[in-house]
């Protein structure tokens, strides 16, 4: 990670897989807000995601090293997968930002789906203080700031609307497309495709 960071984005993400969605926000966010970096988080044992099936880690993070690897303004932190479950986004925050001292400002990057999640999220109200929110419209998802911030007073103060082309694409449906032999070429980056492939993931 570059020591001279400012504004360092934060996606987080199962990413299983990771795709043009995840990519594009990324993008945007570090364009719009004049980030110097976006950092991926690959979660490790989401509390959000209980019982359901998830790839193991070093799948996970591999894909997301494939499809960041030509970029100098991504980088990746190991944080949560090397740490045990549940990883809450709170506690995320506070590791990166003992690993990085005061300086930087954190943004954290996320889908509307997400923001309206958060408010739901443990210690939600620490985490609108260890970051601010760069909020990227997700198809189908609706967001309500006032009433947000009836749930979580201050959010709104903090988020800051990122404009991204819609891109509906879900790392579920790509997992149903691969289960039932459909394919999922320019939703992904090659490198990613090939590797599901190679793996066998998701069949
Ligand atoms: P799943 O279908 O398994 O939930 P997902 O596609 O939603 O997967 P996640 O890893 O859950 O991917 O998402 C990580 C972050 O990326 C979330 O903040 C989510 O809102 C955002 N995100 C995912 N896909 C898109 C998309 N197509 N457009 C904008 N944001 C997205
Ligand atoms: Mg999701």
């Amino acid at each position: 990670m570059a020591v001279l960071t400012q504004r360092l984005g934060i996606l987080g993400g199962t990413f299983d897989p990771i795709h043009h969605g995840h990519l594009r926000a990324a993008e945007e966010a570090h364009d719009q807000l004049g980030l110097q970096q976006v950092l991926f988080v690959p979660a490790g044992d989401p509390p959000h995601k209980p019982g359901l099936p998830i790839s193991p880690a070093h799948h996970r993070l591999h894909m997301v090293e494939l499809a960041t690897a030509d970029k100098p303004h991504f980088a990746i932190s190991r944080v949560d997968v090397d740490r045990p479950g549940p990883c809450y986004t709170v506690d995320t925050l506070r590791l990166l930002r003992a690993a990085l001292g005061p300086k930087p400002a954190f943004f954290f990057i996320e889908g509307a789906d997400s923001l309206v999640e958060t408010v739901t999220w443990y210690q939600p109200q620490k985490i609108i203080e260890l970051c601010e929110l760069a909020v990227v419209a997700r198809p189908g998802v609706r967001v309500d700031l006032t009433e947000l911030d009836k749930e979580l007073p201050g959010l709104s103060k903090r988020v800051h609307h990122v404009q991204m082309p819609l891109l509906e694409i879900s790392s579920s449906d790509l997992r149903a497309r691969v289960k039932t032999g459909r394919s999922i070429s320019y939703l992904v980056p090659p490198s990613v495709e090939a590797y599901i492939q190679e793996q066998g993931l998701y069949r």
